[in-house]
């Protein structure tokens, strides 16, 4: 991983494990910053025109084995760096990513693949200027996602065979991906939340951790 960029932009990111409350914390972060003036880009795992209609088809087929999948997100993502991630930070802009390579090391080690592999694979991506962790319980995580819709194939990692009870298996796959973020927010020093939390007692630590950094781009 590249460590440090000279971009006039900056990147910020979320990680966590489904359910963690990413996508609703960095909506309200992406108001505020858009209220003090800045030009955000928020960009999405999965989500490259190219690659990503691939990959819904696949998982729709339950077809990907773990390197199969890896490999499908990796090229995703390295889609996503190079058209827009990296153009939006040399515009100026901040990119508030749910997601980045963190994800696909954290659930693709919880698949069995080798970490040192994966580290491998994403050498080319620069290190974020902030990284927020949403440390949260898989069994809550799984009970606010099944509320509002049913729990998906890989994301309750059925393909690894842990168990056959959909509950069951999100909880098993999930706290090997969890542990995975642990020991990466540990190295690398993310910025970790506790995800159990009320929605806006979150966003407020949020904003008083990034408020430095966009203090840095005036
Ligand atoms: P993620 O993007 O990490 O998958 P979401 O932000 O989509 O998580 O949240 C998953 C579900 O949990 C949503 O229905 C959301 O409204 C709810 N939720 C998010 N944050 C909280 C919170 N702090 N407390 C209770 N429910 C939450």
């Amino acid at each position: 991983m590249i460590d440090g960029h000279s971009c006039p932009g900056r990147l910020i990111v979320v990680e966590g494990i489904d359910g963690s409350g990413k996508s609703t914390q960095i909506e309200l972060l992406e108001n505020y910053l858009r209220l003090k003036g800045f030009g955000v880009l928020r960009n999405s795992w999965n989500s490259s025109q190219e690659i990503s209609p691939i990959i819904k088809k696949a998982k729709k087929k339950q077809m990907l084995t773990p390197y199969g999948f890896s490999l499908l997100h990796a090229a995703d993502f390295s889609y996503r760096y190079t058209h827009e991630i990296i153009p939006a930070l040399n515009a100026g802009k901040i990119v508030l990513s749910d997601r980045y390579v963190y994800t696909a090391i954290a659930r693709d080690c919880a698949r069995g693949i080798p970490r040192d592999w994966l580290m491998n694979n994403f050498r080319f991506a620069i290190r974020p200027d902030l990284t927020f962790f949403f440390r949260v319980d898989p069994g809550l995580a799984y009970d606010r996602i099944t509320q509002v819709r049913d729990i998906k194939y890989y994301e309750a990692g059925l393909d690894m065979e842990l168990s056959a009870n959909p509950r069951e298996s999100y909880v098993l796959f999930q706290s090997r991906v969890l542990e995975g973020y642990e020991n990466l927010a540990k190295e690398l020093g993310f910025s970790v939340l506790d995800g159990s939390r009320p929605v806006e007692e979150t966003q407020k630590i949020m904003r008083k951790v990034v408020n430095p950094l966009i203090q840095s781009m005036l």
